[in-house]
């Protein structure tokens, strides 16, 4: 049997002070998935990102990412994170702080350069190689942050908030690119937001969680194809979707749906309703 790229089970995490912050998740992301984690502040989200990212642990339950335990060295080499802030190095220029994994890793000069150069291109960054983080736009940082989680070409990108601090707009151009990004690498994308509107836009799967204990809610299919452009921004089926989060967050029930080929998993929603 094909395992998922990323599995969880059970998992539970309670912190020395007491605090449960995960209890009972379970979790299937398919290769090449874009699949969001939203809800409000406190609902588990960055730990649960930070226990796949072998950064923290799960109290009990399992995870694994092509069958490794996120602290395997197989799984470190296959995924990368990208943080809300972009956590550039200031006296670096930017072609050299995309560049920095590699020669972390011991990678050639020339060779880490030109995969650099790749990956700001990617980023849409091309010809700012020699500029310096102090020189650029949040929107830019971001995009340069990307980019170095891209240069080792990770087949699992986790990605926490990244967009959270930059203005509407930017956001919206920023998840544009990502989309692009994401369809040319194939990386798998597990992103954390509390933003609704940018969860439904870019996800092939959304899964909304809620606090106290932090416990997954549901799990939402978008049944819109990709590429995606911001006309869907304007379709009854985000409109709907979106909608359905909320409702979710606030506690009301899930409508029962006939799902195609069987029951779901627990929890799941495939589609929405009208
Ligand atoms: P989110 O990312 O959804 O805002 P978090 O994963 O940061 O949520 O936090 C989930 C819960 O765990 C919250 O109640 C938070 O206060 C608590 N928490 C997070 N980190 C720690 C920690 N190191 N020690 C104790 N409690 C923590």
């Amino acid at each position: 049997m094909q395992t998922s790229t990323i599995e969880i089970e059970d998992v539970y995490k309670r912190f020395p002070d007491g605090t449960v912050a995960l209890d009972g998740v379970n979790l299937r992301v398919e290769p090449g998935e874009f699949v969001s984690l939203v809800g409000p502040s406190g609902c588990g989200k960055s730990t649960l990102l930070r226990i796949l990212a072998g950064l923290d642990t799960a109290t009990s339950g399992r995870v694994s990412l092509n069958g490794h335990p996120p602290r395997a060295p197989q799984a470190r080499q296959e995924m990368a994170f990208v943080f809300q802030e972009p956590t550039l190095m200031p006296w670096k220029s930017v072609l050299n702080n995309v560049a920095l994994p590699l020669e972390l890793r011991g990678v050639a000069a020339q060779e880490r350069q030109a995969r650099a150069r790749q990956c700001l291109d990617l980023v849409g960054l091309s010809g700012r190689e020699a500029a310096y983080p102090r020189e650029l736009s949040g929107g830019m940082k971001m995009r340069v942050s990307i980019a170095r989680a891209l240069v080792t070409r990770p087949q699992v990108m986790l990605m926490d908030e990244p967009f959270g601090a930059l203005d509407e707009m930017t956001r919206q151009r920023l998840n544009d690119e990502l989309l692009g990004i994401q369809g040319r690498t194939g990386a798998t994308v597990v992103f954390v937001t509390h933003n609704m509107f940018e969860a439904v836009y870019l996800s092939r799967k959304i899964v909304v969680m809620t606090p106290h204990p932090g416990q997954v809610a549901a799990v939402l299919e978008v049944p819109e194809p990709f590429p995606r452009d911001a006309s869907f921004r304007a379709s009854e089926l985000y409109g709907r979707l979106v909608y359905r989060v909320l409702q979710i967050l606030e506690g009301r029930p899930a409508p029962a749906l006939p799902v195609p080929g069987g029951p779901p998993a627990h929890g799941a929603e495939h589609g929405v309703p009208a």
